[in-house]
């Protein structure tokens, strides 16, 4: 047995979501969809496996999942298209692979890792990216593939105005997202990222999901974050980076720098958002300043499925 607790936490977005508005389908919904991506996830941890192995396995169930905005769930933009974010950073190495507004790929966030495989550039963007997919015979969708029928009437709402909406909150604000961290048995840390972004946003708008420190961020000295919410926020706060300079060069605990990091900083800049995190120990802080995240975390002594406080 190693000395590292291994585990992994996942998110499916932050935001305000209304418990009025929340079926028991709905809900039990939403709680399968995390336990399959969370048990995906955590087999590849226990087979022994990396942390890099397993953030993307993981990742890749949420992609799947209608429910959740990435992949096959992704939001349109301002143009009825959708155009993707997604990074992946492996702590051991601190090498990192992203892509931003591209459209098509069943699974953004296994090109997001070729890229941290194979190329010397850590983000490619558009039609570039689209490019490097087929070079590795990555799996190409059809526009059809991501149109779900509940994205498309939240688009209808807001099309033709400046309005764009983060997913999952039910007036005007729409969080989406998804993300995993993950510590391994041989003690590395990894985190990954996947979006659509926000609803009606701009085509070309990118936001903080595919950039290293802010969307993801993963050093074996510190710790593995994921975070979502309003992008244009995270990404002045700097937010995953934030965490980790806060262990770094403070000394805080992984908890204390997630809840500094959100609950006063990026609260005090005005965005909603949160964390899923875990540190080289393996303790895990899933923090947010709305009403929910939906989230999951397991080790070897706990596996916790939540949505709301
Ligand atoms: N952070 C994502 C973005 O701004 C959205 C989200 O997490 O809901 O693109």
């Amino acid at each position: 047995m190693s000395d590292y607790t291994f585990g992994i936490a996942i998110h499916g977005g932050a935001g305000t979501i209304e418990k009025s508005l929340m079926t028991s389908e709905k809900k039990a919904a939403y709680m399968e969809a995390l336990e399959t991506a969370i048990d995906a996830g955590y087999e590849v941890l226990d087979s022994g496996q990396s942390a890099i192995s397993a953030v993307e396995a993981a990742v890749i169930e949420l992609e799947n999942c209608p429910l959740f905005n990435a992949g096959k769930g992704a939001v349109f933009n301002s143009i009825g298209q959708h155009e993707m974010d997604a990074s992946i950073m492996d702590g051991k190495t601190l090498h990192a692979g992203a892509i931003a507004a591209v459209r098509n790929v069943k699974n953004p966030i296994t090109l997001a890792n070729i890229i941290r495989e194979h190329s010397d550039h850590v983000l490619l963007a558009g039609t570039g990216a689209l490019e490097f997919a087929e070079k590795f015979n990555i799996q190409i969708e059809t526009d059809a593939y991501f149109h779900t029928d509940h994205r498309f009437e939240q688009w209808q709402k807001i099309k033709g105005s400046d309005d764009f909406q983060l997913d999952h909150t039910s007036e005007k604000k729409y969080l989406g997202t998804v993300g995993a961290v993950a510590l391994d048995q041989n003690g590395n840390l990894a985190a990954a990222t996947s979006t659509g972004g926000m609803t009606n946003k701009k085509f070309g708008r990118i936001g903080d999901s595919p950039l290293i420190g802010l969307g993801s961020y993963a050093n074996n000295n510190t710790c593995a974050v994921s975070c979502t919410g309003s992008g244009e926020y995270l990404m002045r706060a700097v937010t995953a980076y934030d965490i980790s300079c806060l262990m770094e060069y403070k000394g805080l605990s992984l908890q204390e720098a997630a809840e500094f990091s959100i609950l006063e900083r990026l609260t005090a800049l005005g965005g909603d958002g949160g964390v899923v995190s875990i540190d080289k120990a393996g303790n895990m802080a899933m923090v947010f300043n709305c009403d929910g995240m939906y989230r999951a975390q397991r080790n070897k002594n706990h596996k916790e499925i939540a949505i709301y406080k």
